[in-house]
């Protein structure tokens, strides 16, 4: 087969929505006669992206494809990202996988040059109401530490032989190599970017035995850890329990509209914009810490500098990280379905690249959005501020990182009226607070997003504009969209909120996003 190649080619987003638009929707594995070797079922379909795609992407090492498949090289037995600055091999050489573990599992080893642990997440399943999206979420909160396979098949209340199924079809490879290839890559991320003693990675990153571990890296990488470490040069020396890590993203990152809606609502004592850096206090199993996170325009990448007292935790907090400032995100996808609203497709020209904010805590981003009903993100920044200094408990980090947020069983028994909230918001808040004390909402490992909501709306003083306020920031849901919003009407000119809800049926599914582009960009950005 040809291959046109794309040397000195400039991409336009128009260009890749037409191949993505499925003209060649074959699946690479069968195209490619060679790749027929790796597939494990007949007709496997590895990815939705054309080869052709794949292949034009690899050419111009283009940022805008990198974590959406990987090279294998047949000739290297190597694996790599779209960006890998080594000369491109010949196309009858390479094959494309969807995910670094279906790469992994076909025999091959990661490259040491363009790091595939660093790229950023598969972005096709973000939001994705689908078993395996599910399963994914959950093994980025840490799932099949205990029981394995068996037990989250059993959480997403499916046959574990039926789960193996989806993840091979998927996927590409089976859950235990999916969890793996996470795991080991998490490893390589620990022993390049940090000086953490090995016996300390192993358990960070979830082989239980530094034995494990050693025999894991070295299958992979053909070197001891210690010999993996010596490749990379660490620069500037890093303070006791002090981490920075390298999190990557698919350009374009809008970081200042983000950091910006970031501002305007960061709760004093907690969270901190200042310098074009973000930064606020957390609380993890009972240790306390900060983060700070800046932008690392020359690599696609934020820098995060964690300051945590106990190594285990580091995957959970950088996980979180990544879904706060929702680095899997594929923009370029989004935008081209947004871009059919002249309104929104003014906005995403003008300010390309924005994501959609998460947070750090569910619970206090719910408290948060009950503060902000019906009165202005100042004012609700205002009180926010008030609860954190009578009830949160402190924590010196830095000038202004003063206090972690208050735990849902101190809110749960506090007077909120005293620090000037009306009597409603502050029962609302006690009983979102006690429902959580008493684990009948749990913010953590959600497998049904409706039901989760449906609970949440039970409590009195919580409708349907903070239900989805809270699914679009705490569950990251895309396609979440506070109907009600004033704003929103405000923005686009519209008489009343079913109005509103008419116009976003086309946004699907991509709601929430469109909410950030007419929160985020007033109406001046689509005069200029
Ligand atoms: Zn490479």
């Amino acid at each position: 087969m040809s291959i046109e190649r794309s040397k000195g080619e400039s991409w336009t987003f128009a260009d890749i929505a037409r191949f993505e638009a499925g003209r060649f929707r074959t699946s690479i594995a069968r195209l490619d006669p060679v790749a027929q070797r790796f597939s494990y079922d007949e007709g496997v379909k590895l990815t939705d992206l054309d080869w052709r795609v794949c292949s034009r992407a690899r050419l111009s090492r283009d940022a805008r494809f990198d974590g959406k498949f990987f090279i294998g090289v047949l000739t290297t037995r190597i694996y790599c990202r779209s960006i890998c600055p080594a000369r491109p091999s010949k196309e009858s050489n390479v094959i494309y996988f969807a995910t670094a573990a279906a790469a992994a599992a076909a025999g091959f080893r990661p490259c040491l040059r363009c790091r595939p642990e660093c790229s950023p997440g598969t972005p096709a399943w973000l939001g994705t109401p689908s078993t395996v999206s599910r399963a994914l979420r959950l093994i980025g909160e840490g799932g099949l530490e205990d029981g394995g396979v068996e037990a989250l098949a059993e959480r997403l209340g499916v046959g574990s032989r039926h789960l193996r199924r989806l993840f091979l079809q998927h996927l590409g490879a089976t859950p235990i190599a999916v969890v793996h290839t996470h795991r080991l890559h998490f490893a390589k991320k620990l022993i390049d970017e940090t000086t953490l003693p090995m016996t300390q990675v192993a358990i960070a990153s979830g082989f239980g035995c530094v034995r494990r571990f050693n025999a894991a890296i070295r299958k992979v990488y053909h070197r001891t850890p210690t010999q993996v470490r010596k490749l990379v040069r660490q620069t500037g020396t890093q303070a006791r329990n002090q981490y920075l890590f390298s999190l990557g993203f698919r350009p374009p990152f809008d970081w200042r509209t983000m950091l910006a809606f970031l501002a305007a609502r960061a709760t004093p004592g907690v969270e901190a914009v200042e310098d074009g850096s973000y930064r606020r206090s957390i609380s993890f199993n009972g240790r306390h810490g900060y983060f700070e996170i800046s932008l690392d325009e020359e690599r696609n990448a934020l820098a995060a500098r964690v300051q945590f007292p106990d190594p285990a935790a580091l995957f959970f907090i950088v996980e979180r990280i990544r879904a706060m400032f929702d680095l899997n995100a594929d923009w370029a996808d989004i935008a081209k379905s947004l871009k059919a609203d002249p309104t929104l497709s003014r906005r995403l020209e003008a300010r390309p690249g924005l994501r959609l904010p998460g947070c750090w805590n569910g619970f206090e981003l719910a408290v948060r959005a009950i503060l902000g009903q019906q009165i202005s993100v100042k004012g609700a920044t205002t009180l926010a501020g008030r609860i954190v200094r009578v009830f949160g408990e402190p924590f010196v980090a830095s000038r202004r990182l003063t206090h972690l947020f208050p735990r849902p069983e101190v809110l749960a028994d506090a007077k909120l009226t005293t620090v000037g909230l009306p009597r409603s918001r502050a029962e609302t808040i006690r009983a979102l607070a006690l429902a959580v004390k008493e684990k009948q909402i749990s913010f953590e490992g959600i497998l049904d997003e409706s039901s989760f909501l449906s609970r949440l709306s039970e409590i009195p003083g919580i409708g349907r504009w903070t239900a989805q306020y809270v699914a679009m920031r705490a569950l990251g849901d895309p396609d979440a969209f506070p109907a009600g919003d004033r704003a929103l009407v405000r923005a686009l000119g519209l008489g009343n909120p079913q109005e509103l809800e008419r116009r976003a049926e086309a946004w699907r599914p991509w709601r929430a996003y469109a909410a950030m582009y007419l929160w985020s960009c007033p109406a001046k950005a689509e005069r200029g």
